[in-house]
């Protein structure tokens, strides 16, 4: 990773200071347990950033661990997506991807251990049953008569359980903890529920299935994992991950670690909802790019650098907040602003005549592709006696704030001639077609001999080299802040969260390849989608120039 990266201290660190400090561990060793049954998004890569960062930091390693336990859930697409969104964050897991399915049988000894050291059983009562006994947060709840079954049936039952006897819902593999504790989790929590699925990993060699639970902190002392850190609702089952290491025979001891989950606003940061979405079709796929996943940013337009200085500027702690969408608009806009060529386009085209410009002559003009990055070099920009403005750039009239094109006054064509609008054309409607101008052959790059002064500069692209393109403009995908807090979150979706316009581009973009982002001149920040081709180019915007959102607020 980057060294210039600033990496601000938070509470986990400390804690791994501490622990190395004392000699607890030698090293650190973290893992990111995403499950494939969706694709990641952004709070995803809070944790990314966090446990693969702290490897890079503390020279320690970091896991992929595919928590993979519900395989109706989960499939290899998802896995490949994930694994793909790690590496382009610019992360590398240590050694070979692993799955939590990889230690399906090893799960299943302990489990074994467990029942026989009297801290398991098997369960025949109904869900419903399951349910009544549970208790409530104020009340505690009841043994199950199946509690006190021998450890000798217990085995034979749970090994006619993994050998496929009991059908899915007949029984389940319990721990024996507490029915009165005030922790939920540690009311007999289930270990292993039968069920005849198949596995992306492990096919159909097993019909029993273990809980996260119980499989996450085996997995992670299996792994060697020092410090897992995890999101807030799993602050509960903490007792329950120390309880499941301390009672069976494995040497190493993980500890769970909390902080609080990524919520940001506009947007929704769940699985189940996100795919909601995709499935609903109110999106156009995962890596729609008005999504709030990785594949989804990427095709905004975000870079990687730009995601992982978001997660540096959000921070880790304990508190749960609402982040505003525009601090990771800044990230990329800032990304951008210093390392995007600029290029110019028009978005909604009225034509422009100089009259005054022969008919067949072009002009290679050339232009800075950054105005504070000389080594990113020139561009050509042909000139030509019709070219395209933005139709907002003209008025008939208008005051001087207005710094643009005005019937009977100059304007700067950006990085070329000044001009001046002598008359126009309207349509029917009223609407400005072509502005008729006459041009100052003296004035490219520098201002008028006779010291008279234009302030206004505008874009446009020469009429005959321009080439067609489409341009997507994105605007939040939800009206309401914190959409999850909606009765139904479908029905807070943006109905104008995507608009399509036709315009122009400069011509040297005819070789962009996806993904490559520019800054429009005067527009916004723009990238090349996947759906671009030779017949007509099609641009995401990413951003716009200044945080628009910040002005209406105001
Ligand atoms: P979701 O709620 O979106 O379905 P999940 O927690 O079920 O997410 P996992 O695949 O289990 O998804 O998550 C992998 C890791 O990413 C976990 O350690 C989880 O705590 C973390 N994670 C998930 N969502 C967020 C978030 N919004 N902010 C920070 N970390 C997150
Ligand atoms: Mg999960």
């Amino acid at each position: 990773m980057a060294e210039t990266e600033h990496r601000p201290t938070n509470f986990i660190r400390q804690i791994i200071d501490k622990d190395l400090a004392n000699g607890l561990h030698t090293t650190v060793h973290t893992r990111f347990p995403p499950e494939p049954n969706g694709y990641l998004h952004i709070g995803h890569a809070k944790s990314i950033c966090l446990n693969f960062g702290i490897a890079d930091d503390y020279s320690g390693r970091c896991n992929l661990r595919f928590d993979d336990t519900n395989p109706e859930k989960e499939n290899i697409d998802y896995v490949h997506s994930i694994m793909n969104d790690v590496q382009w964050l610019g992360y590398q897991w240590d050694g070979d991807v692993r799955y939590s399915s990889d230690y399906f049988q090893q799960l299943h000894d302990y489990a074994v251990e467990l029942i026989e050291k009297g801290l398991a059983y098997v369960d025949f009562s109904s869900q419903e049953q399951m349910r009544e006994m549970r208790g409530t947060l104020t009340e505690p709840g009841t043994n199950s008569p199946y509690r006190d079954t021998s450890v000798e049936e217990n085995l034979t039952h749970f090994e006619k359980m993994t050998n496929g006897h009991y059908e899915e819902g007949q029984c389940c593999l319990r721990a024996k903890i507490d029915m009165t504790s005030p922790f939920m989790c540690m009311r007999d929590p289930v270990l292993y529920r039968v069920k005849f699925a198949h596995h992306h990993q492990t096919g159909d060699s097993w019909c029993i299935y273990p809980m996260y639970d119980f499989t996450h902190c085996i997995s992670d002392a299996i792994e060697g994992i020092t410090h897992s850190l995890c999101t807030l609702e799993f602050q509960d089952n903490r007792r329950l991950y120390d309880w499941v290491i301390e009672n069976i025979s494995i040497d190493t001891t993980p500890r769970q670690y909390e902080f609080s989950r990524l919520n940001l606003e506009y947007t929704v940061l769940s699985k189940r909802k996100l795919i909601q979405l995709v499935d609903e079709n109110h999106v156009a796929g995962w890596d729609d790019p008005r999504m709030p996943t990785i594949a989804g940013l990427r095709r905004r337009g975000y870079t990687p650098a730009s995601v992982r200085e978001f997660c540096a500027r959000i921070g880790v702690t304990k508190m749960d907040n609402l982040v505003e969408m525009g601090m990771l608009e800044a990230c990329i806009r800032d990304d951008l602003n210093a390392n995007a060529p600029r290029a110019m386009a028009v978005l909604d085209p009225i034509k422009v005549v100089i009259e005054n410009f022969p008919e067949d002559q072009v002009e290679e003009l050339t232009a800075p592709r950054h105005p504070n990055r000389e080594e990113l070099g020139h561009r050509t920009v042909p000139f030509s006696r019709e070219v395209y403005i933005e139709a907002e750039d003209f008025r008939e009239s208008a005051n001087k704030k207005f710094k643009r094109l005005v019937l009977g006054k100059e304007v700067r064509l950006r990085n070329a001639y000044v001009i001046k609008a002598e008359r126009f054309e309207q349509d029917e409607q009223g609407n400005v077609t072509t502005v008729y101008c006459s041009y100052d052959p003296d004035t490219l790059g520098k201002d008028p001999a006779d010291g008279r002064k234009v302030k206004g500069v505008i874009h446009w692209v020469s009429a005959q080299h321009a080439l067609p393109a489409e341009f997507r403009l994105y605007d939040r995908l939800f009206t309401l802040p914190n959409p999850a807090a909606a009765e139904n979150f479908v029905e807070a979706i943006n109905p104008d969260s995507l608009s399509v316009v036709t315009g122009w581009v400069e011509p040297s973009l005819a070789n962009a390849a996806e993904c490559d982002a520019f800054q429009f001149e005067r527009t916004g920040y723009f990238c090349v989608d996947k759906e671009s081709g030779e017949a007509k180019m099609v641009f995401n915007r990413t951003v716009g120039l200044r945080d628009s959102w910040a002005k209406i607020a105001d």
